[in-house]
This record gives C-alpha cells, sequence and structure tokens, in this order.
C-alpha cells in the first residue's frame, strides 16, 4: 500500500503528528516551507536532523507533478504545462503574468464528465478527481520552474471544480496557510457550468472567492444545446442561486460567455442576456471561442464581438472581452493533453 500524502495534512495535523514523535512544532513550519518551494525528497530538506527524515520517508510520500511539456509564448510571456501526475495521467496548467504579479490557472479533474459541445477537455469524459494535494503541485511546480512566486489563482483549467467539491474546498484551506503557498481567497477565482445544488453549498462557506458562471447563452433552449448540465437546471434556477450567492456574500458574480460565431452572438442573444441580467450585481466576460479540432465552431469577428459588448454596456451592463494570453501557444485547455494522448503531430513550438 502506498504511504500517506504528507501535503493532505494540514499544518496542525502535521504538528499533532510530530508531537507524537516528539519533534517541536516549528519542524512542521520547516517541512511546509520546503513543500512550498517544490521540494519532493524528504532527503533535501537540509534543515532538519536526519533521523527525521528518515522517519518522515518511511511514513508519508510527497506527491509531485512532473513536468512533460513547457510551451513559453514569445509574445506575452504566458506559459502551459502539462503535467504527469503520479499514475502517469496529465493535466493542463497556464502560468500568466499581469501587471500585479502571476496568476494560475488550474485543474481540478483529469478530464471533465460535462461534455460542453465546444470544450475539448470534456471530450473523453471525466478520467478522476484530482486531490487538493495535486493541484497544490501543480502551482510548486511552475514556481520552482520559473522561480517565481504565483499570486493569485483561477480554477479554469481541465475539470468541472464544483464536481470535485470536497478536494476544492480542502485546497482552498491549504492555500490560506500563513507557511505555506498562503494565497488569500481574495485572489481565488473558481469557474463553473453552474452546478446550482453546489453553488448553494459554497455559499455557505461565505468565502471571499470571485465565483464565474460559464453561462454562454441566455436562454434555456440554445443553453441546452451547448450544455448538458442545462437540462438539469434552468437559467433561471441558476440565476436565482448566483443572486442568493451576491445576496450573502456581497461578491459581484462574472459570466463567461464563449463568443461562438453564428451560434450565441447575435444581437437578440445580447439583448436577452441584459434583460436576464440588469440590475444583478455581476460583470460579462465575453471570450472569443477557441477552436477545437474536430469541432466546426469558430469565434465571432472582432466586429461581432463589438457589436455585442456595445449592447451589453448600452444596456447598462459591466461587459468586457477577456485579453487573450498566449495565442501563439493556443492557451486554452484541453488540447495539449488531447494531442500527447493521441500522438498526433504537434503544431506548438517548444
Ligand atoms: N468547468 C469549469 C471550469 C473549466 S472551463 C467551467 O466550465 O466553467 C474554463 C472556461 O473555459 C469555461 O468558462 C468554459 O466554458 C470555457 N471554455 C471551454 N472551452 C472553450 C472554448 N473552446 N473556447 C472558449 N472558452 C471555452
Ligand atoms: Fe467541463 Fe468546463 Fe469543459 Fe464544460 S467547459 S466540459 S464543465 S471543463
Amino acid at each position: 500500500m502506498s504511504k500517506p500524502d504528507i501535503r493532505a495534512l494540514t499544518i496542525q495535523e502535521l504538528t499533532a503528528i510530530l508531537a507524537e514523535w516528539n519533534v517541536p512544532a516549528f519542524r512542521a513550519k520547516q517541512i511546509q516551507n520546503w513543500l512550498d518551494n517544490g521540494v519532493t525528497d524528504f532527503d533535501r530538506m537540509n534543515n532538519l536532523p536526519a533521523a527525521l527524515r528518515t522517519q518522515l520517508a518511511e511514513h508519508f510520500r510527497i506527491p509531485s507533478v512532473k513536468i512533460l511539456r513547457r510551451l513559453v509564448s514569445s509574445i506575452d510571456d504566458t506559459t502551459k504545462y502539462l503535467f504527469e501526475l503520479e499514475d502517469g495521467q496529465t493535466v493542463e496548467s497556464v502560468l500568466m503574468k499581469y501587471k500585479h504579479g502571476w496568476s494560475q490557472c488550474l485543474s481540478t479533474q483529469v478530464g471533465c464528465r460535462m461534455g460542453c459541445s465546444f470544450c475539448a477537455t470534456g471530450i473523453d469524459g471525466l478520467a478522476r478527481n484530482l486531490t487538493a494535494s495535486e493541484m497544490m503541485a501543480q502551482i510548486e511546480a511552475a514556481q520552482a520552474d520559473r522561480s517565481i512566486r504565483v499570486s493569485s489563482i483561477v480554477l479554469m483549467g481541465m475539470g468541472e471544480p464544483l464536481d470535485n467539491y470536497d478536494e476544492v474546498l480542502r485546497f482552498f484551506k491549504m492555500l490560506e496557510t500563513p507557511d505555506g503557498v498562503h494565497i488569500g481567497m481574495r485572489h481565488v477565482s473558481l469557474s463553473t457550468c453552474g452546478l446550482v445544488d453546489r453553488i448553494y453549498d459554497l455559499m455557505e462557506e461565505n468565502l471571499q472567492i470571485t465565483l464565474s458562471i460559464s453561462l454562454h447563452a441566455p436562454n434555456n433552449e440554445l443553453r441546452r444545446k451547448l450544455m448538458p448540465v442545462a437540462r438539469k437546471w434552468t437559467v433561471e434556477e441558476l440565476l436565482a442561486a448566483c443572486k442568493a450567492y451576491t445576496d450573502r456574500t456581497g461578491r459581484r458574480i462574472s459570466y463567461e460567455y464563449a463568443m461562438i460565431d453564428g451560434v450565441n452572438d447575435t444581437d437578440a442573444c445580447a439583448h436577452e442576456l441584459v434583460r436576464r441580467l440588469r440590475g444583478t450585481l455581476c460583470h460579462i466576460n465575453l471570450i472569443p471561442a477557441n477552436a477545437v479540432e474536430g469541432k466546426a465552431q469558430r469565434r465571432s469577428s472582432q466586429a461581432r464581438l463589438r457589436a455585442f459588448t456595445e449592447i451589453l454596456t448600452e444596456g447598462g451592463l459591466n461587459a468586457t472581452v477577456r485579453r487573450t494570453l498566449g495565442s501563439d501557444i493556443n492557451a486554452s485547455c484541453g488540447q495539449l493533453r488531447r494531442h500527447q494522448q493521441d500522438g498526433t503531430k504537434q503544431h506548438f513550438s517548444e
């Protein structure tokens, strides 16, 4: 049987175990610091006594992710990783540089079972959930690789975070640990396709995270065509959950809307969105849809994006078109993994 993951322990749990071994509490902080710096071998924790290093290695393992591929954008330093997990599964993550620092987009699952029609991640379904420790390991690997500190996190990589609720919440706790990566909830965004029951659960946690809702359509008919989850919950139910969420937490909701040419980008869609969202505390992020191999979709034209934004803005909504980072390395998630799996020739430059 494989040894337990040391990172699955909170600092309090680790301190308690060390106390049983008659090891003082400050050692837990030292260990946490090494883990935080991406060290995945107890033997390299050279400020710990040799006996303690041996004892730790006997009892625990440190899950790590291996960088299988790394693509760096020549335009804006955006870095895309394909990470290999301990069992050989792979996930993607993207590091983006903003004025305020580095932001990392993390995966929460290997694949996804939500099956949205426009998305590359969902094509093969869900392989498995990631553990909180594996989410953390993605940050540590990127930090160590680029010698940087990540200052904000978006859960917008592969997977549906609210379909892996418990581990995601555990990951949030790990993020906040002062001796760990130490990223506050105000610097965390979570994007969901709209699992309504989980949005209510999340509301009860009263976290200061930004909640992003992948809306992509203003009505049930169109949304059901794009997103199977819309057959389970209607747009009305989803927006009611969002209203409850903002009422309770005071946090503005961010709606994601992928602009797909000729599908959801008409003036009529924009007007309908205005009717739906006017008067609510929200921001709309229009994302020019990314092409996905094997799918016919194309992104809306610049002119369409402008016209759509204008209708929203004139209707009193706060809407912006998302800046595309790393366009030369195809920074949207799901595609790199698929290429690696099926051995298709890569179009990316390394
Ligand atoms: N499962 C979550 C988070 C991961 S997907 C969710 O769906 O929200 C992150 C974002 O990328 C979502 O808004 C998703 O709808 C969007 N997305 C997926 N495929 C896309 C594509 N081909 N072009 C543009 N956005 C896409
Ligand atoms: Fe899953 Fe999000 Fe892709 Fe939909 S868009 S299939 S929820 S990862």
